[in-house]
């Protein structure tokens, strides 16, 4: 249940109650308490400090349209995705900052083009100890160069706990990777900032169970979370997962955050990526994300499913044309 207090109820006052209910209090305003959606009813003590109340089904609460009916807005900046636009946003580049040239030459791909949002890991979580990990803090200072030299906004991932403030100081966009999504640190840290977290779903993650993992950005105190669908883990082997675009309409029928769809991890081979990203955008969703690197053979990390710069320039304006079928515009 989700309870916003009245105007006259004091911090301390709040803080008695949730300990009272075993609520989470979100000091916002309005103070707002979430218990287990267990309760169902309000007590007398509850209804005396209520302006509003909201039952919901499951711990889905914040993120669920029982409590918010319209899809929240998400400020990037000069940009906005959900709320009543139709908006969808394009985001690129390799899978990890390699060097200054590399990431260079994707950032001005962005700019040739008009993509506005320029992603690139820097710890990264490899499925291999053995393999490139990526360049931290060193890579966080090439994109940041990237912001000031271009004027794109910049996506980058956190790993772990180690490294999360940097994370938080240098991106515009914070990336929750599949295999952090559960890292309850790292989603704790997120709800205390209020910049824009990219969540992605774990590939054996149930949608409650996603849905839930935002659950505790928003209620740690971040309302700015969008969901990113990157694919599951099915009996198919032939494809890296299984791009859920059932998961997807689920998303969109019963939560109020901005949904965003990554093909590039979904299928594993960039041969598929145009299609499948074309497919994601007819879906009239908030954006996709898509690997590009200007060598795929040589990169560092997923090489095999990353466009080149010619293949994401032939992708570019079709992405345009099956947003509008949708009735979306790419911004
Ligand atoms: C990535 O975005 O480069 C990445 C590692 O993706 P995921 O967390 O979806 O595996
Ligand atoms: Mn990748």
């Amino acid at each position: 249940m989700i309870i916003h207090l009245k105007n006259n109820i004091s911090i301390t006052e709040a803080q008695s109650l949730a300990a009272k209910y075993q609520a989470v209090l979100i000091e916002g305003n309005p103070l707002v308490l979430v218990t287990t959606s267990k309760l169902k009813q309000a007590d007398e003590g509850l209804q005396l400090v209520a302006s509003d109340i909201f039952v919901t089904d499951t711990d889905i609460q914040l993120a669920g349209k029982q409590y918010i009916a319209t899809k929240r807005e998400i400020k990037l900046k000069d940009l906005s995705i959900g709320g009543s636009s139709a908006n969808s946003i394009v985001i690129t580049g390799p899978c990890s900052v390699e060097s200054e040239e590399q990431i260079e030459s994707a950032a001005q791909l962005c700019v040739e083009l008009g993509v506005r949002i320029l992603r690139a890991g820097c710890y990264k979580p490899r499925t291999s100890p053995y393999t490139f990990q990526g360049m931290g803090l060193e890579g966080l200072k090439l994109l940041d160069k990237m912001r000031s030299k271009y004027g794109l906004q910049i996506i980058t991932e956190v790993r772990d706990s180690t490294h999360i403030n940097e994370v938080i100081e240098y991106a515009d966009v914070i990336q929750i990777g599949a295999k952090s999504m559960y890292d309850h640190g790292i989603l704790r840290q997120c709800g205390k900032t209020t910049k824009p977290v990219l969540l992605k779903r774990g590939f054996g993650t149930t949608l409650q169970e996603f849905v839930q993992s935002a659950e505790f950005i928003l209620s740690g105190g971040n309302p700015n979370v969008i969901l990113c669908e990157r694919g599951i883990r099915t009996f198919e082997t032939k494809t890296r997962f299984t791009l859920d675009l059932c998961g997807v309409a689920w998303l969109k029928q019963n939560t109020n955050l901005p949904v965003i769809l990554d093909p590039s991890h979904a299928i594993g081979y960039s041969y598929g990526v145009p299609d499948l990203a074309r497919a994601c955008m007819a879906m009239g969703i908030d954006g996709v994300l898509i690997e590009s690197h200007p060598n795929p053979k040589v990169a560092k990390s997923d090489a095999e499913q990353q466009l080149n710069f010619d293949e994401f320039r032939a992708l570019y304006p079709t992405l345009k044309s099956a947003a509008a079928c949708a009735g979306h515009q790419v911004v």
